[in-house]
């Protein structure tokens, strides 16, 4: 996947999650979103500090000295929550000036340090050449979950298809069931998921539909050869 490519999608989504919390009047940042726990407030103060967060990966593959996207899982949790209480104009400075800086970091990267090593919340080593594919994936996603018209039908066609391999391949490294084979019905590709002794479920419709599925952003329109959808794991 070549790193021009993943720039242009963070970027994009970055302007398309800011756009859609433009569009979000000050008095809905209260009501709850579809992610356990969190309310709008909780959802734009996690895509604030999670730009802040990527800044400090690609300020690691810049200058050698670790620098780890969150000290500890409980510390991102208690920072989103005193997050979620600030006002929503300062939420709204918060996204939006985490935004530009981090745009800033990905320009300023030297070009032989985009091959640097650094390691993700998960603690997964990856180039610093992941981060902007990283970033994309929280913008898009997380501007559906926003929950005020943001839709996976608006996300750029090869960017869905970047999110199924993506998927589908972290679940195949973790040999993480169901076996899955996902026919959309819009492309000529297929996307599987391997498991020892287990039949695939085949899953066709729309690759937006699949995306959306495979994501955790609910069922549409898809159709399982031999009936039931397969109950899948989560993602990230
Ligand atoms: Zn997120």
């Amino acid at each position: 996947m070549n790193l021009e490519r993943r720039l242009r999608w963070a970027r994009h989504g970055s302007a398309y999650f800011a756009r859609k919390l433009n569009e979000l009047p000050d008095a809905e940042f209260d009501a709850p979103t579809g992610l356990a726990g969190w309310s709008r407030r909780h959802l734009v103060a996690h895509v604030g500090y999670n730009a802040g967060a990527i800044a400090r990966l690609v300020d690691w593959a810049a200058t050698g000295v670790e620098n780890p996207m969150y000290s500890s899982p409980a510390a991102r949790a208690e920072e989103i929550e005193e997050g979620a209480t600030l006002s929503v104009s300062a939420l709204r400075a918060l996204a939006e000036h985490a935004a530009v800086h981090l745009d800033v970091s990905w320009r300023d990267l030297p070009e032989g340090r985009w091959a640097a090593e650094v390691r993700t919340a998960q603690g997964r080593l990856v180039p610093a050449a992941e981060t902007p594919w990283m970033r994309a994936r929280e913008v898009w996603i997380h501007a559906v979950d926003l929950g005020n018209g943001g839709s996976f039908a608006d996300f750029p066609p090869d960017f869905l298809d970047a999110l199924l391999a993506d998927i589908t391949g972290l679940w195949q490294r973790k040999a993480q069931g169901p076996a899955l084979l996902l026919r959309p019905d819009d492309r000529e590709a297929e996307y599987r998921v391997d498991i020892d002794g287990e039949a695939p479920h085949v899953v066709r419709g729309s690759t937006v539909d699949l995306a959306r599925w495979l994501s955790g952003r609910g069922c549409r329109d898809l159709k399982a050869d031999g009936g039931e959808l397969p109950e899948i794991g989560r993602w990230l």
